[in-house]
């Protein structure tokens, strides 16, 4: 039995200031004359998690190194790629790292994996443009995000889709694009595949003429995605 716990301790302190925050506007005095209403906390930090974990229990290839208590030491939120674009690395709501970039025993693995036992809100890792939204054998819903700059990401094995999220769509960083799911024509578990592609969008094979790059060992971004 898996002892998987979707926290993220950051994002939990995050959540809590966000709560304090609003405490201390709820109680300032207010002109008689205004409306009383306490208006919306501003958004502190994002929805990304900002640590992650190796899930427990399972066969991680490519493992990154860990603590004691398995949070990846050199995690970083948000990496830079082709010097331009701020990617989240981990654009999954609560779920754990279960697979690295790279050779593993069945062939070559060009993402990362996140694996959590739900349908977790799977978000666009920065600002762009939906390229592909399709359906595959091997992917099952994918999902392709054009961020400009010769960088794109892909999201597969998903659930659904958000509704109304087609072709050509603009998305923001954090938008829920779909549920993290397991609709390949194979078995495989409920997760999400992540890749991040460089380079010029195929005429012919489309995102698959693009060359992954593993999202572990890209420049941490010290700003949040692009909005
Ligand atoms: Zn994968």
């Amino acid at each position: 039995m898996l002892t998987f716990k979707p926290y993220h301790a950051l994002t939990v302190a995050v959540a809590f200031i966000a709560a304090a925050c609003a405490t201390t506007q709820a109680v300032k005095p207010t002109p008689a004359e205004a409306p009383v209403s306490v208006p919306e906390p501003a958004p502190v930090g994002n929805v990304f998690p900002l640590t992650m974990s190796v899930c427990p229990g399972m066969t991680v290839a490519n493992r990154p190194a860990t603590d004691a208590d398995l949070m990846i030491t050199a995690f970083s939120p948000f990496v830079q790629v082709n010097g331009k674009v701020t990617l989240a690395t981990a654009p999954v709501q609560a779920a754990c790292f279960s697979s690295g970039f790279g050779a593993r025993s069945f062939g070559n693995h060009k993402g990362i994996d996140f694996y959590s036992p739900d349908a977790v809100d799977i978000y666009a890792a920065a600002a762009g443009v939906v390229r592909e939204k399709t359906y595959r054998d091997d992917f099952g819903n994918m999902l392709v995000i054009d961020h400009g700059d010769g960088v794109f990401t892909r999201y597969a094995h998903l659930k659904d889709f958000t509704t109304g999220l087609a072709q050509g769509a603009m998305v923001k960083p954090g938008d829920v694009i779909g549920h993290m799911g397991h609709t390949s024509k194979y078995n495989v578990a409920n997760h999400l595949h992540f890749e991040v592609l460089t380079g010029e969008w195929g005429s012919q094979a489309g995102s698959f003429a693009l060359t992954p790059v593993d999202p572990m060992k890209l420049p941490a971004a010290s700003a949040k995605a692009k909005s």
